[in-house]
C-alpha cells in the first residue's frame, strides 16, 4: 500500500469525502490488477486492446470486471462469505 503522502491529490480528496460521509476506504496496490486472474491468481499478460480476460483455468470475464474482482480480493481477501466467484464458473440451476 502506498503511503498517504504519495497519493495523488484526487485520492486525498476522495479519502476526505469518504471520511466525512462515514465511509471506509481501503487502499490497494493497483499494479497488475488487469493482468491477474481473479479465480486462480495466474498472471495473464494482455495489451490494453484486449478487452476480455481468458485464463487456462476456465475463467472468462470482461477485462474490467476481472480487474475489479482482483481489487476486491486485495482489499477484502478471499475468506468465506466474500461472495465472489468467476462468472464462467457458475453452474446453471
Ligand atoms: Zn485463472
Amino acid at each position: 500500500m502506498q503511503s498517504l503522502q504519495r497519493l495523488p491529490a484526487t485520492a486525498h480528496r476522495s479519502l476526505h469525502k469518504a471520511g466525512s460521509a462515514g465511509a471506509e476506504v481501503v487502499l490497494v496496490d493497483p499494479r497488475g490488477t488487469s493482468q491477474t486472474c481473479p479465480k486462480c491468481g495466474t498472471l495473464k499478460a494482455k495489451t490494453l486492446s484486449t478487452r476480455a480476460h481468458a485464463c487456462a483455468c476456465g475463467c472468462v470475464l470482461d477485462r474490467d470486471v476481472a480487474a475489479a474482482m482482483v481489487v476486491h480480493h486485495r482489499a477484502f481477501g478471499l475468506g468465506s462469505g466474500h461472495g465472489l466467484r468467476c462468472v464462467s464458473g457458475r453452474v446453471a440451476a
